[in-house]
């Protein structure tokens, strides 16, 4: 029988990058490859010649020769909503890390600063300032995001920010994955007792009801949420329907992590200062780490994550731009260049962690983060000549043509099919 024809073909790519599960050297390169699609689904990958069948007088024939295709990025740990800017206090932490003397010169810093400029914003605004950065992260190449609240620390507020993150999904072409963070912190005019008695009782049923997010995450850290208190809020968040995630590791080790391998947790980020037998654990439960190269850069850490041993331990990792007021970064490419340059990652790692890791952290890998037949058509066709080029071409964005769910919505260097 006749294979139906495509609706779409990627012709004659100087290289493709499968990015499954099982890929060989982490990306399953394949030179001078095609890829088909049909119904907004890859319907076959392979060499020229065996996709050439595929193609009939209606397909529209996409010539990639000189061009490298891709998996659309999966940026996995965003904040990309909120209100406001705090460029004065990233200028001004370039002079000084000194907390006391930048207190006493004025400059506006800290959660608390995004806090107020988030909930002072009308809904309108707050959408269309998070929807611009989301328009960059788009032209750069991502097709899926994940996007959490955590900048109002109350019902209201918190609740707003996961209806942006809908609105974000059904008007732009971009796949959202939304996540609950009422435990970014808690509100400045309550304790902590009492801010997570409200969580527990009012915000996370709440969130829950409302089928707005799908996980629910937590910050662990030092002078934050302790191991025991996110194992309280995360299994409260199980409850209502929400999945865990947990930021760990970030500026200390306090066991968020092990809990991240108990509760089998989506995914930990971070994982600065995570000790080897705990990357051992969350491998060994099927946990996907997440690394934020951009964070360390923009906050110029003092431990800087180190891939290897995530690596030795066999992690699947995801990686992510970690958007937000103190890491203003929409590029995944950029985030790439990171984690290769500053890192020590491989680039062909670095490619897999920003597709199918990320797709991982997800729980999404069945549907996206690859080039397989069956999967969802999020595909990038990228104006280099290698996938090395992406590391090495440091701010420039690759992107030529981005096609999800089987269309083209990125040509030219504009995002098409907004709504
Ligand atoms: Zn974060």
């Amino acid at each position: 029988m006749k294979k139906k024809a495509a609706d779409i073909v990627i012709e004659n790519a100087a290289q493709i990058l499968t990015c499954e599960k099982d890929a060989a050297d982490h990306i399953g390169l394949i030179k001078n490859g095609s890829v088909a699609i049909g119904e907004g689904k890859i319907t076959a990958v392979g060499s020229r010649s065996e996709i050439a069948p595929l193609i009939d007088a209606a397909t529209r024939v996409i010539d990639a020769s000189g061009k490298v295709v891709t998996p659309g990025f999966v940026d996995c740990h965003t904040h990309v909503v909120f209100g406001g800017t705090r460029v004065e206090e990233y200028c001004a932490r370039l002079e000084t890390d000194d907390l006391d003397e930048l207190k006493r010169r004025g400059v506006p810093m800290g959660i608390m600063v995004t806090l107020s400029a988030t909930r002072d914003l009308p809904m309108e605004e707050l959408y269309e300032q998070s929807a611009e950065r989301v328009r960059r992260m788009i032209l750069s190449g991502t097709t899926t995001i994940e996007s959490k609240s955590g900048y109002s620390l109350n019902t209201e507020g918190e609740m707003r920010q996961l209806k942006i993150n809908r609105i974000l999904a059904e008007k732009l072409p971009v796949d959202i994955s939304s996540t609950f963070l009422g435990a970014h912190g808690w509100a400045p005019d309550m304790t902590k007792e009492a801010y997570m008695d409200m969580l527990i009782k009012e915000m996370i049923p709440e969130a829950g009801r409302s089928g707005l997010a799908e996980a629910c995450d937590i910050w662990c850290d030092s002078g934050h949420y302790e191991k025991e208190e996110c194992r309280k809020i995360l299994e409260a968040g199980r409850e209502h329907g929400m999945e865990p995630k947990i930021h760990a590791g970030a500026y200390s080790y306090v066991g968020g992590e092990d809990l991240a391998a108990e509760m089998k947790m989506y995914s930990a980020d971070h994982l600065n200062y995570t000790p080897i037998s705990a990357l051992e654990k969350l491998a060994e439960s099927g946990v996907t780490g997440v690394v934020l190269p951009g964070i360390d850069f923009a906050v110029n850490h003092p431990l800087f994550f180190n891939p290897r041993p995530m690596f030795e331990a066999g992690l699947e990792l995801g990686m992510a731009t970690n958007c937000c007021p103190g890491c203003w970064c929409t590029s995944m490419p950029f985030i790439i260049s990171l984690a290769c340059r500053q890192h020590g990652m491989p680039p062909a790692r670095a490619l897999r962690a920003a597709t199918y890791g990320g797709a991982c952290a997800l729980k999404r890998e069945d549907r996206i983060g690859s080039i397989e037949a069956g999967k969802q058509a999020d595909i990038l066709i990228l104006d280099i000549p290698t996938y090395e080029d992406i590391a090495y071409r440091l701010g420039e964005n690759p992107v030529d043509t981005v096609i999800r769910h089987g269309k083209i919505s990125v040509q030219n260097g504009a995002v098409i099919q907004e709504i």
